[in-house]
């Protein structure tokens, strides 16, 4: 016999995790494309002139550019890696528009067949973009198809079934495929062979992400401040995504809270509501970081442990959470796993003890 208490308790404790998992909280620093972000898309820019940051990119991107320009010839394909959020979408259009050709976009996942594939490549002209979001999840079957495509642009089709089957090579217009990938790691050697150009987007730095916030408030009107602009650009985390999100939240923050300009000051209150902290810390980071010292000791502990330990997705940690931490020098991946840094001691308010227990100043 279970007494009530501990029934009580029990019941508590499931009602709290179905509702944990029933409604995950909002993540205002979530780099991930959410539905309202859609806005978005009326600032994407459309040429090279017009992005911002990403300077060595740009640069090679024009120098490829003009060169099969001069040459009249389709764009040697090209790989976009790096976390979410930084533009790789975007820079997939823009190298479309400065070659003057239509884009297609799809995504690895949604191609599931071989067949699916074959129709977009079929339904390609000369020139043509195909953009190919989170590359390393096609499937086997389907990179299959597309090796020949990017290397002959050809496509192999097997008519029939069995001993009478044959094979027959279609021969496809020149395209370009723009790959996208936020793990590099996962793309296979075989498809990351085929791309003659691999791009690395980085976080921007904070002259690149006021210039960015200057821009999206400059296109949606909306008054802000030289230090709201500078406020916001830094809580960011280096990513435009975030940046344009975090404007929006602080437009209406002002517009209800007060006469609807953004100076520092609102920018303040309205991303301290957000709990979004003055480097771009959100809940989450924060829970990573404390669990690695309170529960840990400062660690090292391995990844599958933290996840485990604050009911966070592997993933989500590892493509989102942990690359700006180990940019701000918060987090370090060593072989025996993560270790929290003196910095992250600090901005946490613990006392820096490299042995023993953390101590809250
Ligand atoms: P990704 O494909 O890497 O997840 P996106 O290309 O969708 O990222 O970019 C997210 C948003 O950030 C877009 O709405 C775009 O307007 C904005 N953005 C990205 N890079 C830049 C940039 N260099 N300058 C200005 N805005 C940018």
């Amino acid at each position: 016999m279970i007494g009530a208490k501990t029934r009580f308790l029990a019941e508590t404790w499931f009602l709290n995790q179905s509702y944990n998992h029933a409604m995950p909280k909002p993540r205002p620093l979530d780099p991930e494309a959410k539905p309202d972000d859609r806005v978005d898309n009326a600032l994407r820019p459309q040429k090279l002139t017009d992005l911002i940051g990403q300077d060595q990119v740009k640069e090679n991107l024009s120098i490829l550019i003009s060169a099969a320009k001069k040459r009249g010839e389709a764009l040697d394909h090209v790989l976009f890696y790096g976390p979410p959020g930084l533009g790789k979408t975007t820079l997939a259009h823009v190298v479309a528009n400065e070659m003057g050709v239509n884009v297609k976009v799809t995504a690895g996942p949604v191609i599931e067949r071989a067949g699916d594939l074959a129709a977009i490549l079929t339904n390609l002209r000369a020139g043509d973009v195909l953009f190919i979001d989170e590359v390393h999840r096609l499937g086997r079957a389907v990179e299959e198809v597309l090796y020949p495509a990017m290397e002959d642009f050809a496509l192999d089709i097997v008519i029939g079934k069995g001993p009478s089957a044959r094979s027959i090579r279609l021969k496809l217009p020149h395209f370009t495929v723009v790959g996208a990938t936020t793990r590099l790691a996962l793309v296979t050697a075989p498809l990351r062979a085929r791309f003659g150009a691999v791009y690395r987007l980085d976080y921007y730095d904070i002259d690149a992400m006021q210039a960015i916030v200057k821009r999206a408030a400059g296109m949606l009107k909306v008054p802000v401040e030289e230090s709201g602009i500078e406020e916001i650009a830094r809580r960011a985390r280096g990513t435009p995504r975030v940046a344009l999100r975090l404007l929006r939240r602080v437009r209406d923050f002002a517009q209800v809270r007060a006469d609807g300009n953004v100076t520092r000051q609102i920018a303040r209150e309205a991303l301290d509501l957000l709990a979004v902290d003055p480097l771009g810390l959100d809940d989450v980071d924060r829970r990573v970081l404390k669990t690695i010292i309170e529960k840990y000791n400062g660690g090292p502990v391995g990844l599958n442990t933290i996840a485990a330990s604050i009911s966070e997705e592997q993933d989500t940690i590892m493509d989102v959470v942990e690359p700006y931490l180990l940019q701000l020098g918060f987090l370090d991946r060593t072989p025996q796993g993560r270790v929290a840094t003196k910095s992250a001691y600090e901005h946490l308010g613990f006392e820096w003890r490299e042995e023993g227990q953390p101590r809250l100043l």
